[in-house]
């Protein structure tokens, strides 16, 4: 066990000069807009070291990139931590969870490689460290130790299998950020996770017909989980906010128009009376016009589809009672881009 000490103590001291850090112990949202007028994005170059009692840590060096290219590699390996640990490809990882097509994988590591993409998987990568250096992922102790005897030292990508280890599948702190896909298609986003239809995406908004850009939809799926804002979803001032700070910088920096309503469909299949908090919140509306205004304000119409004429959309509201219409179009304005001509 000695030669470990000492073979930890050269390794670390070897590191030394460099400062290594670990991410800070809290997140804090991600601020697109800035982060994108930066230099760069992908952070600090990810390191792992030996702690005093030889076990592995990882952290960043502070350096930026030299270049593009080391940029660009940073932004790699932030995707191959995402490929072994956050993105589902295999049954019964997540209970309920669908693997991700190959074609949906190929998506999520372009984005990766973008700006925007890099600024999120950042942020994804960071948890990594976390749960790393909280013992909550398995590792390969060989390659460990061979870095320990003198061997060169592994990426954090090459030293982790993808699994919780025992301590981490215990812990109830260890929430691991999931990708995954459901039967559909577009994409939704939670808190810790971001679910992607197996139908893609379409190519224009309904309702709208404005152009879709991917790349700006998985960055508002972000955009309402942990990373960006997680009480954002199924609220129309949030979904409004989200699109605004989430979606739009990546439009335009991508030679899209900015999307200026932002339009939602309940889904037909779904029984009233759904958790949809969105859903929920409008129906209730319907009956108490009063509540919540300051909440609805960016609403800019609600509207039916009646049994009658599948497709045709009224205004709910001028809609006698009892109606055999469904709620199902929501409209919500997104407030315009601040550089907007
Ligand atoms: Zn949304």
């Amino acid at each position: 066990m000695a030669w470990l000490l000492v073979a930890a103590l050269l390794a670390s001291s070897a590191l030394a000069s460099q400062s290594v850090l670990p991410p800070t112990e809290t997140r804090s949202p991600v601020d697109l807009e800035r982060e994108l007028q930066a230099p760069w994005q992908a952070g600090g170059e990810i390191a792992v070291y030996a702690a005093a009692d030889g076990s592995p840590r990882a952290g960043r060096r502070s350096p930026p990139p030299a270049d593009a290219g080391e940029e660009q590699a940073r932004r790699a390996e932030h995707f191959a931590l995402a490929r072994k640990l956050n993105l589902v490809t295999a049954y019964r990882v997540v209970p309920y969870a669908l693997p991700l097509s190959e074609a949906q994988v190929e998506l999520l590591e372009r984005f990766a490689r973008t700006d925007a993409g890099a600024v999120w998987f950042r942020e994804v990568a960071d948890d990594t460290l976390r749960l790393f250096n909280q013992g909550y992922l398995e590792y390969d102790v060989g390659s460990w130790q061979a870095f320990l005897a003198g061997g060169s030292r592994p990426r954090l990508s090459e030293l982790i299998s993808g699994r919780l280890s025992e301590a981490g599948l215990f812990a109830q702190d260890a929430a691991v950020f999931r990708i995954y896909a459901f039967h559909g298609s577009g994409s939704m986003g939670g808190a810790a996770s971001i679910r992607m239809g197996h139908a893609g995406f379409r190519c224009q908004f309904q309702m709208s017909g404005e152009t879709v850009d991917p790349f700006a939809i998985l960055s508002h799926e972000f955009g309402h989980s942990r990373y960006g804002d997680p009480w954002s979803a199924g609220m129309p001032l949030g979904e409004a906010r989200t699109v605004a700070r989430y979606e739009n910088p990546v439009r335009l920096r991508d030679g899209f128009p900015p999307r200026l309503v932002y339009y939602l469909r309940m889904d037909p299949g779904r029984p009233i009376g759904t958790r949809d908090p969105l859903y929920n919140r409008l129906l209730a509306w319907r009956e108490y016009k009063k509540q919540d205004l300051a909440e609805l304000a960016p609403v800019e119409g609600l509207y039916c589809e009646c049994p009658d004429t599948p497709g045709a959309l009224r205004d709910c509201l001028a809609e006698p009672d009892p109606n055999p219409c469904e709620l199902r179009w929501v409209a919500v304005r997104v407030p315009p881009p601040m550089d907007a001509p």
